[in-house]
Parts: structure tokens; C-alpha cells; sequence
């Protein structure tokens, strides 16, 4: 057996510096050596700075104080993402974290509120989720410090300011021993087996490893250009293929949530930072050229541009070999999604967890490859299905583009889903996914999509005491919401 002894990663973007952080905590320094090459020159994509909550698990399990998180990258609490227009215009709906409701008995929460509805009651869904009512209420207080309160069963991720991540990621891995090497690699020599050997650098420098990871962005230069693996090619399920960022100024309320408000080809994001507000607008070539976007981008900022936007193409799917050989392709280099619902960190973060798991040695054994490579396609397919759900059961008809949704093609796995759910609002749960039944409900809901009825199993609880429980329920979470502070008080007391 031949362990790894030096493991390179290529790239310093989000992704390099997170996959550093991870292995320079798990693995031992003097076990593996780890090096990180990034060019200045290049940089990176600067965006990528809405999470989701197992994000900040992971800040947790590195070890890393999350008020000082919090400080250094100047992050604000994100407790869902509203969706405006989506469904048809004027309609606003809301994904939120963490759970909605509480069992009743040994009865799913969904399906006694299912039955309520169709009896006549009045109340929404979202009214018994925390985070949505903190979010409506411009309020936020950390669930772990209320747990056995109504607000317990809230959940929350970060916005982040993606540079001052990669620059915080950085100085926790070179306190751990990482070495990082600024230059542009130029070259990339493989051995007679296939496996990457060295990469050489514009100066002539080589930098022999073990094993390599390709954080190089969309340029994928080692598991394309060097490995030839080809992607799946996911853009007759997602019409979006381009983005335009920009950064602007501070204004109004400090939102606890990401905004998308769908615009006529695609939808604009609302990111707040403490010191700033990140807003893009994510959209399709076919129906809107660059300078329309532009255009488009600039009339709905409600704020000043702090610099000049930036186009941003991108192809969605992901490589057909996230791993080939010793070759690991992570974080943009292995494949995207669009930032709907914000995935892009959480898979980087998978990947490196499932290559800990399957960690080899030098021969890398191709059973490990294939097992990891399967995860991982499940997760990329699970945030495809869920981001497709937002566009397919759109009822917007008023652009081409929207028109073009509803004549989305559905893969099998969210039609079965999708067909499930409307039986009897049953759920179609895998292992370890990170959309849970909370998030399917919400965004089916928000979509227009209803089960025909209720599980008959709901009968068998006395209907009194659901409606007695969702009374209650409703009025605790919003009578304790009222008196938290506001998002804004609760940031400056905390780091003010
Ligand atoms: C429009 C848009 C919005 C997004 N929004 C979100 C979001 O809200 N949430 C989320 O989780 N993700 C989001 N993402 C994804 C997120 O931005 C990326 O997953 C994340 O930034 C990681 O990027 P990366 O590190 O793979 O690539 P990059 O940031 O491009 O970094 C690549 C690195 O490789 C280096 N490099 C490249 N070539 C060479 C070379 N030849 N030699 C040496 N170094 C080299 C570069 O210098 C750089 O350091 C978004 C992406 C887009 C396009």
C-alpha cells in the first residue's frame, strides 16, 4: 500500500482554497504534503456568495469560530430565498430553511396541514415555518440559543463576500501547513499509465504530486484539457447560460434572505453582504443578448453600482468523470448549475467529503472512482431536478422565454417525483440528500403544484386536535418572532 504523500490543487478560487481547508484539517502534514497553485494574473470568477445551511456545519467542523467567520467575510444570516414572479406575475413565494411544523403525533406535519386546507383552513403553508416568518418580519435569532422554543426547528446558511472567504480559507490552511505557490501552470505531463505526473509553470518550475485537484474554473485545465473527460450537457433541462454581476451599494433593510425575481428571460439575484450588496441577473442567449441584459441588470438595481458589470457564460452539467485516475475535478471545473438555489460551495463541499471517504491510495483503485463518481452524479442530478421544478411549473406565458419553459423537458427522475407528490403529497426521499421534504413541499407549493388529496392515514387523528395544533402553533411562532431582534439589531450587537 502506497498513500498519498503530496496532493496538488490547481486554482485558488472558492473552490481550491475550500478543498485546502478540508484536507489540510483531516489529513496529517506530516503524513501529505499539500501545495496550492493560483495565479494572481488569472484570479478568479468573484462571484459564488449565497450558501446553504450545511455550510455552516462545515465552518464548524474545520474548527473555525463562526462569529469571526461572520466578521472577516463580512456575512450576513440568509434564512431561505423569496422567489418573486415566478409562478405568474405578482406572485411571490418562499423556500425557506430548517423545518415547517412539528409532527402531530406520529402523523407528518404536511399531511395534517393538507387535510386542514382542503377542509376550508385558511392558513398557508409558510406560516408555520420559523424562518419564513423571521424573514417576513425582518428578524433573525440563531435557533441553537432557542431550541426549545417555537422558533427551535429554524435553520440558517451565510451570505458571503467570496473573496474575503478565498482569503480566510487561505491563512487557515497555511497556519496548517499548506504551501501555496503563486503561478500560471502552462503545462500538464502525464506518466505512460495515464496518470498526471507534474504540471510546469510559466517560469519553467515543475510540481510533481501524487494526486491532483483541478480547481481551475471553467478553464478545467487538467481533467479537460489534459484528461479529455467530457461533460453532461444539461441545457434542454435548464435555459439559462449566462449571468451579469455587479456589485452595489448598501441600501434599504438588511434582507435575512437571498431575492431571485424572475425577469422576462431568466431572474435577477439579491445577495446582501454587511458591506455590500451583490445583484446579477442569470439568463438565456436565446431570448436576451448581453446588452439587453445589461440594460435589464441596471434598470432594477436598487442601488448604486460599485463597479462595472460583468457577463459571465456558462455551459450547465457536469463532467461524465468528476474523478478519473488521479485526477479530481472540483468546483467549476467539475460542473455547474445555475446559482438558483445557491449548490454550487455545497458540492464542492460534498466532493471533498465523499473523496475523504473514498480516500485512495496512489494506485487509485477504480471501485472507489466509480462509487464516488456515482454519488456524486446523484447529487448533481438531485440540484438539477429541484432548480428544473422552478422553471417547468412556471404559468408565466407573457416572453418566449417563459412560453419556452413550459415546454421544458422533465427528466424521468423529477416526473416521478413531481407524480408522486400529486397522488397524495408522498415524497420521493434518497440518502443523504440536501433538499428534504420541507424544501420540495415550499417550492411545490409556491409553484402551484398540489397533491389531488391527502394520505387517508390522516383520518385516523382526530380533526380537532390538527386544527387545535396548527392555531396554536401559528400564533406561538409569530408571537415570538414579533419580539426577536431585526436582522440589522441583531448583526450590529453581534459584531457592531
Ligand atoms: C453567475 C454565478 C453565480 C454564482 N452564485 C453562486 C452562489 O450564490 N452560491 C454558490 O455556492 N455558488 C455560486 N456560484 C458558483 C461559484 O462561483 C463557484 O462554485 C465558486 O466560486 C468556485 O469557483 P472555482 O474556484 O471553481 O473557480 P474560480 O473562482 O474561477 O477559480 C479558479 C482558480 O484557478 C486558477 N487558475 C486558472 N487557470 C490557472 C492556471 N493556468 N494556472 C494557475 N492557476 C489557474 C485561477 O487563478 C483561480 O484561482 C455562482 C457562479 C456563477 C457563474
Amino acid at each position: 500500500m502506497q498513500p498519498l504523500s503530496k496532493i496538488v490543487v490547481v486554482g485558488g478560487g472558492t473552490s481550491g482554497w475550500l478543498a485546502a481547508a478540508m484536507l489540510r484539517h483531516h489529513l496529517k502534514p506530516e503524513l501529505c504534503d499539500i501545495e496550492l497553485i493560483e495565479s494572481e494574473e488569472i484570479g478568479t470568477i468573484g462571484v459564488g456568495e449565497s450558501t446553504v445551511p450545511p455550510f455552516v456545519g462545515l465552518i464548524q467542523r474545520l474548527g473555525i469560530d463562526e462569529q469571526e467567520f461572520i466578521r472577516a467575510t463580512e456575512a450576513t444570516y440568509k434564512l431561505g430565498i423569496q422567489f418573486v414572479d415566478w409562478h405568474q406575475r405578482s406572485h411571490t413565494y418562499f423556500h425557506p430553511f430548517g423545518a415547517i411544523g412539528k409532527p402531530i403525533g406520529t402523523h407528518d406535519f404536511y399531511q395534517c396541514w393538507l387535510k386542514a386546507r382542503t377542509l376550508g383552513d385558511s392558513s398557508s403553508l409558510q406560516d408555520f415555518s420559523p424562518c419564513n416568518v423571521m424573514a417576513e418580519n425582518g428578524r433573525f435569532f440563531p435557533p441553537a440559543r432557542a431550541r426549545n422554543t417555537p422558533i427551535g426547528g429554524a435553520n440558517y446558511a451565510l451570505h458571503i463576500d467570496a473573496a474575503l472567504v478565498a482569503r480566510y480559507l487561505r491563512g487557515y490552511s497555511e497556519a496548517r501547513g499548506l504551501k501555496r505557490t503563486e503561478g500560471r501552470v502552462t503545462d500538464v505531463h502525464r506518466k505512460d499509465n495515464g496518470f498526471i505526473d507534474h504540471v510546469v509553470l510559466a517560469d519553467g518550475r515543475k510540481v510533481h504530486g501524487d494526486f491532483f485537484l483541478d480547481c481551475t474554473g471553467f478553464r478545467a485545465l487538467l481533467i479537460d484539457k489534459a484528461l479529455g473527460v467530457e461533460s453532461n450537457d444539461w441545457s434542454d433541462y435548464l435555459p439559462c447560460d449566462r449571468a451579469i454581476a455587479v456589485r452595489t451599494e448598501n441600501h434599504g433593510p438588511l434582507l435575512g434572505y437571498t431575492r431571485a425575481t424572475a425577469q422576462k428571460a431568466g431572474w435577477m439575484w439579491r445577495i446582501p453582504l454587511q458591506h455590500r450588496i451583490g445583484q446579477g441577473y442569470v439568463y438565456s442567449s436565446r431570448f436576451c443578448s448581453d446588452s439587453e441584459a445589461r440594460s435589464t441588470l441596471l434598470r432594477n438595481l436598487n442601488s448604486g453600482a460599485l463597479d462595472e458589470p460583468r457577463v459571465i457564460p456558462f455551459t450547465t452539467g457536469h463532467r461524465k468523470e468528476l474523478w478519473k485516475l488521479n485526477c479530481l475535478s472540483v468546483g467549476l471545473a467539475g460542473g455547474f448549475l445555475e446559482p438558483l438555489e445557491a449548490t454550487a460551495m455545497h458540492l464542492i463541499a460534498r466532493g471533498i467529503d465523499f473523496f475523504l471517504r473514498y480516500f485512495p491510495t496512489r494506485d487509485c483503485d477504480p471501485a472507489l472512482i466509480r462509487e464516488y463518481n456515482r454519488r456524486m452524479t446523484a447529487d448533481y442530478e438531485e440540484v438539477r431536478d429541484f432548480i428544473v421544478l422552478h422553471y417547468s411549473a412556471t404559468r408565466r406565458d407573457d416572453s418566449p422565454f417563459w412560453q419556452a419553459c413550459q415546454q421544458l423537458p422533465l427528466p424521468d427522475s423529477l416526473r416521478e417525483r413531481i407524480e408522486l407528490f400529486q397522488s397524495q403529497g408522498a415524497m420521493r426521499e434518497g440518502t443523504d440528500e440536501l433538499f428534504r421534504a420541507s424544501s420540495w413541499q415550499s417550492v411545490f407549493e409556491g409553484m402551484g403544484i398540489r397533491p389531488r388529496t391527502y394520505s387517508p392515514r390522516i383520518d385516523n387523528i382526530d380533526y380537532a386536535q390538527i386544527q387545535d395544533t396548527l392555531r396554536t402553533a401559528k400564533a406561538a411562532i409569530a408571537g415570538m418572532v414579533e419580539h426577536l431582534p431585526t436582522h440589522e439589531q441583531f448583526l450590529s450587537r453581534q459584531f457592531g
